[in-house]
């Protein structure tokens, strides 16, 4: 009887194990045909100043439409694009996105900076900073605009290799964020030799503001030190009033959640404009 058991918990295991396979592959098919049909397109979600209500910059965060499947998060298909490799032309799909949506801004008197997210992968490339360089100058948009997100375990690998690859995209005139910061293992002395400019207080720290009281000692310390380090520093995931008012208490007036607005296609700005009455300044 144990023996039939085991061999059904087997062959159920088997099933599911194929099923995620089946579904992996499914994705790595799809995706190099949705890079060539175009089934990409990125959403925007703004960073606004809690003061004045004004819009700074935008996050661009991809989403993928797949013509059965629906619209497919990022956090489903980005870890398989990065095993793959897919991932460097998907990044400079979404980089030279980036960088033409930013340019339209700019031609509207919106000058805004625009956050992008770099896989692992991309970010090792040693194409990256050249191809940087090539679509900065195609589309005349100002460097200073471009926002590049890392997450801390990018950093931790190589050290070495990766302050030498942040000082060449710092020399293009970009400027470097730590994404989800706190949620990695990067230690603080570390975090100084890194030429960073933004940390990115990760939601997990901001989502059960004002209920966890250690969640607001520790997004209230990784305030406090981005100061101390001169970073600038923009919360995540910000979904309520009290939330904006705890983060302004402790010198955070940067914020980005659905508060002010979920990401959304670039046809929705005009509607989020009269929302946050954001007139052009
Ligand atoms: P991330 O860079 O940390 O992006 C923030 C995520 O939090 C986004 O999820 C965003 O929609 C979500 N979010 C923002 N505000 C709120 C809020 O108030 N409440 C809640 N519950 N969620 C909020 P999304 O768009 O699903 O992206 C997930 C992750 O996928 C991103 O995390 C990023 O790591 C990755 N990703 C997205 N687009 C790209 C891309 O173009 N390239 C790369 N390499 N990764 C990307
Ligand atoms: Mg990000
Ligand atoms: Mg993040
Ligand atoms: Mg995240």
């Amino acid at each position: 009887e144990a023996k039939a058991k085991g061999r059904n918990t087997y062959h159920f295991y088997s099933q599911e194990l194929n099923a995620a396979a089946n579904e992996r592959l499914f994705i790595e098919n799809e995706l190099r045909l949705a890079l060539k049909e175009k089934q990409f397109v990125l959403y925007y979600q703004p960073q606004v100043d809690s003061k004045t209500q004004h819009v700074v910059g935008y996050e661009a965060l991809i989403r993928w439409f797949h013509p059965t499947q629906g619209m497919i998060p990022p956090t489903k298909f980005i870890p398989i694009a990065e095993a793959t490799g897919l991932i460097v032309e998907l990044g400079a799909w979404v980089l030279q996105e980036s960088c033409e949506f930013a340019a339209r801004l700019a031609a509207q008197g919106r000058e805004n900076n625009i956050s992008i997210n770099l896989s692992a992968r991309q970010f090792k490339d040693a194409n990256l900073v050249p191809l940087l360089a090539s679509m900065i100058r195609q589309t005349n948009v100002p460097a200073r605009r471009l926002h590049l997100e890392l997450t801390e375990s990018m950093l931790m690998g190589n050290v070495e290799a990766a302050i030498t690859q942040l000082h060449q995209l710092k020399a293009l005139g970009v400027s470097i964020s730590i994404d989800d910061f706190g949620t990695g293992y990067s230690s603080l002395s570390y975090l100084k030799r890194f030429p960073v400019d933004i940390l990115k207080v990760d939601r997990s720290f901001v989502k059960d503001i004002p209920e966890d009281t250690n969640d607001m000692e520790i997004t209230a310390a990784i305030i406090a030190m981005a100061q101390k380090l001169k970073l600038n520093v923009v919360a995540e995931g910000v979904e309520t009033i009290e939330q904006v008012a705890f983060l302004q208490n402790n010198n955070c007036f940067i914020v980005q959640g659905y508060y002010y607005s979920p990401p959304i296609p670039e046809s929705e700005l005009p509607k989020l404009f009269e929302k946050l009455n954001d007139t052009i300044r």
